[in-house]
């Protein structure tokens, strides 16, 4: 465990170190803006302490009363996991993983999204440098269609595949089928309410935060913004001053507050969202377009008027693209809210802290619910969705506990 740890606080170092360069070649693959890309390997340097500094509490021996003289629960590594991953967070989805997989005494191989290549090489090396044994952890530079091989081979044991729904059906059925364990983190449409009783102003300010985080393109960034009637307008005015006020541009410049989405064909089928929506009946109250530029950029864009059976009600929108309802109560809000086949993160936003804590525990399905916030990973909290965003937690004392043999020993 000691060694492992050291490890973890070697990586965390080196990542400090470079973390101007890391931080380059984000925003040079997907096109993230840059301070956004640095506070990403900065938070991958500190899931590397968390773990290094909990990690052997996490996966301590657990003594339990039984008819045996002796008995108690033990943590043991798996062996090899496959870990399939994103290009929307390259580092911080890889780390995530990594971290508690090698403080548990795993090894790793990670097949990358195909455009962020150069992410998997440097990570592969920074384990190297950080004096980890050969190949305890080795990136594969394959397509999609090869990882179902991977998870055959017997020298794999589990899977992780943070990513798209249907990649993940597809993950888990191949796990499926050679019954290896997997956890998957899917995609969100995560719904925020903001009842009649929240600070309006903060609400939009944070909502519109959180909608343009990474262009758009967070599975908990808030996407669906239900109202109810008594503060719709009052919401719904500051709301779009603060998505209009957002320029897109070159991620490199400060002013910047969101670069071009990560590739040409992704902006292409958001917008085909936004217009199949509008052709359905829902009104573009500011964005909505696609600017004449070669990168990829689509402008923040809200959405209003939206109903069941358009694809801003239906589906997840990938983008800087925001759906907002008016609802005459709270429970209609919960109804809406809930009304959706994904279930990762969800918000509230009232005065009354008691209202949003019943909310948030027993009205919204979702894996992770805050209040008066928006939803943000921590090392310390477990993160993970219901329903179709996946099932298996990350993070804190659950995510290590994935994947590991959790092993019961008895002496007689
Ligand atoms: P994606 O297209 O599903 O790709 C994710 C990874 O899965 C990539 O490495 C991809 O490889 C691979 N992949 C795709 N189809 C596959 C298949 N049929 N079998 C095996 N592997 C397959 O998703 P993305 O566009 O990169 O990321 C956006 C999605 O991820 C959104 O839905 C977002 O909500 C979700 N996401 C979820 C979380 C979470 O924590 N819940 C976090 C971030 C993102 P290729 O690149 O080679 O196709």
């Amino acid at each position: 465990m000691e060694a492992r740890s050291s490890y973890l606080l070697k990586l965390e170092e080196q990542l400090l170190e470079q973390q101007q360069s890391l931080a380059d070649l984000i925003v040079s693959e997907m096109g993230k803006v840059k301070k956004e890309a640095l506070a990403e390997i900065k938070k991958c340097a500190w899931v590397c302490r968390y773990y290094a500094e909990n990690g052997a509490g996490f996966l301590a021996r657990e003594p339990i009363a039984s008819d045996a003289s002796e008995s108690f629960v033990s943590f043991q590594p798996l062996g090899t996991v496959l870990a399939v991953m994103p290009w929307n967070f390259p580092f911080w989805q890889v780390f995530r993983f990594l971290a508690p997989a090698l403080m548990a005494g795993n090894t790793a191989v990670l097949k990358h999204a195909s455009n962020v290549p150069g992410c998997s090489l440097a990570i592969e090396k920074l384990v190297q440098d950080a004096g980890l044994p050969n190949n305890v952890f080795r990136s594969l530079l394959i397509g999609g269609k090869s990882v179902k091989q991977v998870i055959e081979n017997p020298k794999v044991k589990a899977v992780t595949l943070t990513g798209s729904t249907p990649a993940g059906k597809s993950v888990a059925a191949a796990a499926g089928s050679v019954l290896k364990k997997s956890v998957l983190e899917l995609g969100g449409s995560d719904p925020y309410l903001i009842l009649e009783d929240a600070n309006i102003e903060e609400a939009a300010d944070l909502c519109a935060t959180s909608r343009l985080l990474n262009a758009g393109q967070s599975c908990i960034g808030a996407k669906r913004f239900i109202v109810v009637e008594q503060v719709y307008e009052q919401f719904r005015d500051a709301f779009v001053q603060k998505m209009q006020a957002a320029q897109y541009g070159d991620p490199h410049d400060e002013k910047t507050a969101i670069g071009p989405l990560a590739r040409i064909d992704l902006r292409n089928e958001l917008h085909g969202q936004v217009s199949a929506s509008v052709a359905k009946g829902a009104k573009i109250l500011c964005g909505g377009y696609i600017p004449e530029h070669e990168a990829a950029f689509y402008p923040p864009t809200v959405l209003e008027n939206i109903e069941a059976g358009m694809p801003a009600y239906d589906e997840e929108l990938f983008g800087p693209v925001a759906s907002l309802f008016k609802v005459k109560t709270e429970a209609d809000g919960i109804r809406i809210a809930n009304d959706t086949i994904f279930g990762l993160g969800a918000g509230v936003f009232t005065s009354d802290l008691e209202r949003g804590k019943r909310l948030a525990e027993k009205g919204l399905d979702a894996g992770c619910v805050f209040v008066n916030d928006f939803v943000k990973s921590d090392p310390r909290l477990p993160f993970g969705g219901i329903k179709e965003s996946g099932f298996g937690r990350e993070l804190s004392v659950f995510g290590i506990r994935e994947f590991v043999n959790i092993k019961t020993v008895a002496v007689k």
